[in-house]
């Protein structure tokens, strides 16, 4: 991609996925001037993890004429707010690593670290279907389930940093064994990773209605989301209640989160919903029937509008965000008390 020109302060966002990391360059209207992918390779370990990222983005940063001072991650797992240290991040199996110390190290730039869903919202609250709107709530819907909330123009952080973990709301006591350590989460029913094992108990309990998908995915073990979404289309009958049954459960956890949260805009994306547009719809109705009037009245349910780039977009807003509250100067630690939550005005 060519750099295209801008007279704003540049920043880099990072997204930081299980598979691969994203690196741009992004100026201050939201727009992506160049961006670098390298796989992840967590197997490697967090030393392997940390060099693929500092390359991915000194290959951004040799792209550019002029100096992009500040840089922001995303990434899945728990991050302490004022250390950038990543608590807890499941699919890279990591445990209280120090990303953001050891990034400010390697690259001499100011850093954020934040949960990738955040940084997903922010970036749609900023540039994307959430502009202008003071409450919002992002629901991915992927193999597992994000969320987060912006509040009275907030993006809410809750007491340690973890609030809007909205796969993890209960939606049936005593239900299905979550991978967090509860059961019955919305995560556990309507998450790809729990579509496919429903699918996959369907099928074993009814061999014959279930052939079609078996025959889809090879075997019953092999079943997934997206072979629900395959057989879907094709007019499966086991696949169509199971769909049904998905949209039911996730429209539990929207009525539980509109009612909580009041918000005037749900922006529902991920992998689940982007495979099956038909989620929406179906479970929009249910909402509009169940959840609160008043908290229902003006709500709109929409898809996402930045796609996947809004992680890379949302991780450079809040770098650009912190830098220009904060005037950190690269390498130097002066703020302990980074704001991150407000919106950037333009
Ligand atoms: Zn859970």
């Amino acid at each position: 991609m060519t750099e295209k020109q801008s007279d704003e302060l540049l920043t880099v966002g990072v997204d930081l996925g299980g598979t691969k990391i994203e690196a741009s360059v992004v100026d201050s209207t939201g727009n992506i001037l160049t961006s670098h992918r390298c796989p992840t390779n967590p197997e490697k370990g967090p030393d392997g993890v940390i060099t693929n990222i500092i390359e991915c983005v000194k290959n951004c940063l040799g792209e550019i004429s002029k100096p992009a001072p500040a840089l922001g991650i995303g990434i899945a797992g728990q991050i302490e707010k004022d250390t950038g240290v990543v608590r807890f991040s499941p699919n890279l199996g990591w445990h209280d690593i120090p990303l953001r110390a050891r990034l400010e190290e390697a690259l001499q730039l100011p850093v954020i670290v934040t949960n990738d869903v955040r940084a997903a919202t922010y970036g749609e609250w900023s540039y994307g279907a959430g502009q202008n709107v003071d409450d919002l709530i992002c629901l991915f819907v992927g193999t597992g389930i994000g969320g987060s909330v912006v509040s009275g123009g907030k993006l809410l952080e809750g007491c340690r940093n973890s609030a809007g973990e909205l796969g993890h709301i209960t939606i049936v006591t005593n239900g299905r064994k979550c991978h967090c350590r509860n059961q019955g989460c919305l995560e556990a029913y309507a998450g790809g990773w729990a579509i496919g094992e429903r699918a996959q108990e369907a099928a074993r309990s009814d061999i014959k209605s279930g052939q079609p998908l078996i025959t889809l995915a090879g075997s019953i073990e092999q079943i997934t989301a997206a072979t629900v979404t395959e057989a879907y289309k094709n007019g499966d009958l086991m696949a169509k209640q199971i769909v049904e049954e998905t949209a039911l459960y996730l429209a539990a956890g929207l009525v539980a989160v509109v009612n909580a949260f009041n918000p005037c805009l749900i922006v529902l994306g991920g992998g689940v919903i982007q495979g099956l547009p038909e989620y929406t719809p179906m479970a929009e109705r249910i909402v509009r029937l169940h959840a609160l009037e008043t908290a229902s009245e003006g709500l709109r349910i929409v898809t996402p509008a930045l796609g996947n780039k809004a992680g890379v977009i949302g991780a450079a807003a809040l770098a650009r965000q912190n830098f220009q509250e904060s005037k950190i100067v690269p390498g130097v630690e002066t703020n302990t008390e980074r704001t991150t939550g407000e919106k950037l005005e333009n």
